[in-house]
């Protein structure tokens, strides 16, 4: 791509999550279930943001997770009723006016028609819920992996989230980058390259945008703030841990180049901000 052509990375924070602070940090507890906030008191309980990211690329126009549908504002019962029990106490939603993704879109400009491409980079409720918000984008994708498991019956995801929205799916291709060496291309000239970094669930997606020898690494849930890389902190929740330890070690390495900037979706140390490449 042209030298003179440069990408802009939006970091939004569509509202925050209450969690217990064993879903971002892994503890050694006798409680197993301890992220999910079950049988654990308030003093444990964390706010943090979630994030979405708009990226303005030459090629098109992409949007990286969705946050939360703005049904969640009607209240604990409603929540509880549409997306069950469970689900509340492992991840209460925040979302003032103003802050869900389509309003976001709409403060930049930008209408949910104008996205070329919204991808997922895993369906927990937090980045997918909001997904119907913007289901009239031009193509939604999540990986093969993810959506085969996330359509499987369950406690952790619930279909209610995509059931009117039209989702294809992609599958990682051989590739030099990443932990698994497996990626998908999305424009086909490495400048917007989604990377197996599975663990945390089974298809779970960073974005890495390259361009002008810089880039931004998106490291979705692989890690929940910067110290998560440096001490290694994997999070409460993983479907395989040495995945996930995988996928994190190459979060670190990534981080270790000057030129590379990384973002955690949920790090209370990174603001809103835009990022030129
Ligand atoms: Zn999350």
């Amino acid at each position: 791509m042209d030298t003179n052509q440069t990408i802009k990375v939006h970091v939004l924070h569509c509202g925050q999550v209450k969690v217990d602070i064993g879903t971002p940090f892994r503890q050694k507890t006798l409680n197993s279930l301890a992220f999910a906030g079950i049988m654990r008191s308030e003093k444990h309980q964390v706010v943090l943001p979630v994030s979405a990211y708009l990226i303005e690329h030459p090629k098109g126009l992409i949007l990286v997770d969705a946050g939360w549908h703005t049904d969640v504002r009607n209240g604990k019962q409603a929540f509880i009723k549409k997306n069950g029990r469970l689900i509340y106490k492992a991840s209460k939603p925040i979302l003032p006016e103003g802050q869900a993704i389509n309003e976001q879109l709409d403060s930049l400009g930008f209408c949910p028609e104008d996205i070329d491409y919204v991808i997922i980079t895993h369906l927990d409720i937090d980045h997918a819920s909001g997904l119907d918000l913007v289901k009239n984008a031009k193509n939604i994708l999540v990986n093969d992996e993810e959506w085969k498991a996330a359509n499987k019956p369950g406690f952790r995801y619930n279909s209610i989230w995509w059931k009117d929205v039209n989702v294809s799916t992609f599958h990682f291709q051989p590739s030099a980058i990443g932990p698994q060496d497996l990626a998908y291309d999305l424009f086909g000239d490495g400048t917007v390259l989604l990377v197996s970094t599975i663990g945390h669930s089974k298809g779970l997606t960073s974005v890495l945008v390259q361009h002008n020898e810089q880039s931004v690494l998106l490291c979705s849930d692989v890690a929940y703030a910067q110290k998560s890389w440096e001490e290694m902190i994997l999070p409460g929740m993983t479907v395989n841990k040495r995945e996930a330890r995988a996928s994190l070690e190459w979060v670190k390495q990534m981080s270790k180049n000057p030129k590379c900037k990384v973002f955690a979706n949920h790090d209370p140390d990174v603001k809103p901000q835009t990022i030129e490449l």
